[in-house]
């Protein structure tokens, strides 16, 4: 969704972005989890504000989608919103190269060439860096026994205390290998 900045009241104009699922895996790419299925579209709303030579736009973009616990692989239901508050200036980038250290107040520097913008890009961009780099079913999750698969939040299994503790595991090797029974 393309806004010409010159058609902005000086008032300011908010405006309603829905973006498809197939744009956001086509703007995030390979590196998003293959286990990720979105829930929906995207929903942006964001407020764009002329001032002089920059132009503000505010926002926020909801979005949902399932993806695998990373540690045990339930499915888990995840709900994000990144909340937006960006200056673009207006304008030609200057073409002249920077001689001194990039202060923290430039890093922010934003250049629109065009003569409108593309909230689109904008709800994408958003969503990219809002996305988590995994997801977790509880923060406590014990995830997947290493040995045996069995999904240790539901049920223990054998190989779990010699997981625990590798002094265990020798022992317990040095009472087989002995021919001792190793249930006591
Ligand atoms: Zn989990
Ligand atoms: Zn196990």
């Amino acid at each position: 969704m393309k806004v010409r900045i010159d058609d902005l009241p000086s008032e300011g104009r908010t405006f309603e972005v829905e973006v498809e699922g197939a744009d956001l895996d086509q703007a995030l790419g390979p590196d998003r989890d293959p286990g990720l299925v979105w829930s929906g579209p995207a929903q942006g709303t964001i407020t764009l504000n002329k001032a002089g030579r920059s132009l503000r736009v505010q926002g926020e973009a909801g979005f949902r989608f399932t993806e695998p616990c990373a540690r045990c692989l339930t499915e888990v239901n995840q709900s994000e919103r990144a909340v937006f508050d960006l200056t673009k200036l207006l304008g030609p980038e200057p073409d002249h190269p920077r001689t001194h250290e990039v202060r923290d107040d430039e890093v922010d520097e934003d250049y629109l060439t065009e003569p409108e913008i593309d909230l689109t890009q904008v709800v994408l961009e958003q969503v990219a860096l809002e996305l988590p780099q995994r997801v977790l079913c509880t923060e406590s999750c014990k995830g997947l026994c290493p040995q045996c698969g069995t999904n240790l939040n539901n049920e223990s299994c054998r190989c779990a205390q010699q997981v625990l503790d590798p002094r265990f595991a020798m022992l317990a090797k040095l009472r087989k290998d002995d021919g001792t029974p190793t249930d006591r």
